[in-house]
């Protein structure tokens, strides 16, 4: 079997019958891969595979016909070497070579007849293109010119090879080595900022846990602070006034027609520690009022009102205080307003505050008191309109504030506490006090209450159970409105900690369901997805003292039947989506009035 034909254009044949072909075949392979552009690494390739190959047919089957080849198609240097001999391909150093030689260039083996032929493929550079057939001649020519080397010389090649080779693999290994040595650098610098992010993030942590501690001290120190001062203007007012009405009394009897006459400096003096006693009196009175409210120990007494009653006696007892002659009192009749359910001591005591305030701040003009029914809204709303000095914008909610008064040229005396009292009560009636006002213009006070109040409109403590995320901060602030107090627990069983001091009238409790099913809950709580809210309800419900306290469930949207099971003890379940303080506020009565379990 010879070479197909067209294997391509011969450009060299050779014979191997001693070491120093073998020799000259390396040297020659080289050449040929050097005369057609193969790169400096091929040319080795190619020379290093044909020295293998040639010197195992030499030494095992008897030398070698060595033919050099392009064949243009590929483009490619294909080299055959045909021995006389079988190459007993199983030999181990036969074997050997033709592995090594495997690496290098493609090689194929094929039984020849009673030889064996070898063939040897090497793809030409793509860079260089097919070489054309003149280009050939002129390989062929310079092959042909070539003196074949020595031994010696082909060494020397080898070692320069060899050399060339191993400067390469150093060059390398040092470029991998710069290339990992880069790389710990990058992995250390990635590692640095990580570990410094993450001693940020642990900083800026603990910043807001310290944060929050104080806030939650602040808050209860405040708490605390506040409701000694009211205790204290309770106890201190209620001391002073039996000492005032005394002294009150102790003038009535000097300045008494039946005691011992007083000269007229007397009974000036008398008067005057009478008046200051009189308006020290009222101080004091009205000091007890505002401790009184503010500590939630005035209970409203609820009956059905009618207005008209009211403002009838209003006209009746502020008509005296009335005295100029420029500013008229009028109230208006009352029609088409329901009569209410409220305290009526309360409401005349706040309407009394308003109108005379009115009186006390107009020089001319008319006080005016009305009242509309706003059916929408279920509410009875009284005004109190006056033509006075007005109160300027910036100072229209300071007036609220205790012992505030606008200061100017208008003196009126007074204590800076009607007004402070006055929303108070509104607000614990479940009302509303405000006022618009123009300086120079006049004021308008209005009052607004609901025809019935809301049952437990009150609330002594309300228990909120859950984090504190904004949403909880809105939910305690609402609560503020409702409730004395608002005590705070983290989770369940601080919760029943809680509850075993001190029984709440209602509790709040926010149950955080993970978004996109309740896995990850599942595998953090171990109690087949149930959050700890949910482990609160079933504690209360369990515990027969504690079932008949209302709870108010503030969560996600979770699936009907999930929250028939969960939920079931709760008295209102309101979303954590759309929670306001309306919703909340809403839910909060209803299950105060309620109780628990839907
Ligand atoms: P007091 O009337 O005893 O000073 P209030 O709390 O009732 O205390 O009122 C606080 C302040 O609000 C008053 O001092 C006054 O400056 C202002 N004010 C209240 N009502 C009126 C009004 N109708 N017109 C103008 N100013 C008013």
């Amino acid at each position: 079997m010879t070479g197909p034909a067209g294997d391509g254009t011969e450009l060299l044949r050779l014979r191997v019958r001693s070491e120093h072909d073998v020799f000259t075949v390396r040297q020659l392979g080289r050449e040929v891969a050097a005369a057609l552009r193969m790169d400096h690494q091929d040319q080795i390739r190619v020379a290093t595979a044909l020295s293998e190959v040639g010197r195992q047919m030499l030494a095992r089957a008897g030398g070698a016909v060595v033919t050099f080849r392009v064949s243009p198609a590929e483009p490619m240097l294909r080299v055959e070497a045909v021995t006389a001999e079988r190459l007993e391909q199983e030999h181990e150093d036969v074997a050997g070579a033709l592995a090594a030689a495997a690496r290098l260039v493609e090689v194929e083996v094929l039984a020849d007849g009673e030889g064996t032929r070898v063939r040897l493929d090497r793809r030409l550079p793509p860079a260089a293109g097919t070489p054309t057939d003149k280009e050939l001649t002129q390989v062929r020519a310079a092959l042909a010119r070539l003196t074949p080397a020595s031994a010696l010389d082909e060494l020397a090649a080898q070692n320069e090879d060899l050399l060339t080779a191993l400067g390469e693999v150093q060059r390398q290994r040092d470029e991998l080595l710069r290339l990992n040595s880069e790389l710990e650098e990058t992995n250390q610098g990635v590692l640095a900022l990580y570990r410094q992010l993450s001693d940020e993030l642990e900083e800026t942590n603990r910043g807001v846990v310290a944060l929050y501690a104080e806030l939650d001290q602040r808050s209860a120190e405040l708490r605390k602070a506040s409701e000694a001062k009211s205790r204290f203007l309770a106890n201190a007012s209620h001391e002073l006034r039996a000492p005032v009405t005394a002294i009150i009394g102790l003038t009535r009897l000097l300045a008494d027609a039946g005691s011992a006459p007083l000269t007229e400096e007397q009974a000036e003096q008398v008067d005057l520690v009478r008046t200051s006693a009189a308006d020290l009196l009222s101080l004091v009175n009205d000091l007890l009022d505002l401790a009184k409210a503010e500590s939630g120990r005035i209970e409203p007494a609820l009956v059905e009102v009618a207005l008209g009653g009211v403002f009838g006696q209003l006209r009746g007892t502020l008509r005296p205080l009335a005295t100029r002659p420029e500013v008229t009192l009028l109230f208006d009749e009352p029609v088409g307003v329901p009569a209410l359910v409220t305290d009526e001591m309360l409401l005349t005591q706040v309407l009394r505050n308003l109108v005379t305030n009115a009186l006390k701040f107009t020089e001319q003009g008319m006080v005016r008191v009305s009242a509309r029914w706003l059916p929408a809204e279920g509410l009875v709303e009284m005004e109190v309109t006056d033509t006075g000095i007005g109160i300027p914008a910036a100072e229209q909610e300071r007036i609220f504030e205790e012992f505030y008064q606008v200061r100017g040229a208008f003196q009126a005396g007074g204590t800076g506490l009607g007004l402070p009292y006055a929303r108070r009560v509104v607000t614990l009636l479940g009302g509303t006090l405000t006022v618009a006002s123009e300086p120079g213009k006049g004021s308008r006070f209005r009052v607004r209450l609901p025809r019935v109040p809301p049952r437990g409109t009150h609330l002594g403590q309300v228990l909120m159970v859950g984090g504190d995320t904004p949403l909880e901060a809105a939910v305690t602030q609402v609560l503020l409105d409702e409730a004395d107090r608002v005590s705070e627990a983290v989770d369940a069983a601080q919760a029943l900690a809680s509850i075993s001091v001190e029984v709440p009238d209602v509790v709040v409790v926010r149950v955080s369901v993970p978004a996109g099913g309740d896995r990850a809950e599942a595998a953090r709580s171990g109690r087949g997805g149930e959050p700890d809210g949910v482990a609160l309800l079933r504690a209360l419900a369990a515990d027969e003292r504690l079932a008949a306290i209302p709870v108010v469930v503030v969560t996600e949207p979770v699936d009907g039947e999930r929250e028939a099971a969960w939920f079931g003890h709760a008295a209102a379940v309101v979303s954590a989506e759309d929670v306001t303080p309306e919703t909340l506020r809403a839910a909060v009565r209803d299950a105060a009035r309620a109780g628990p379990a839907r």
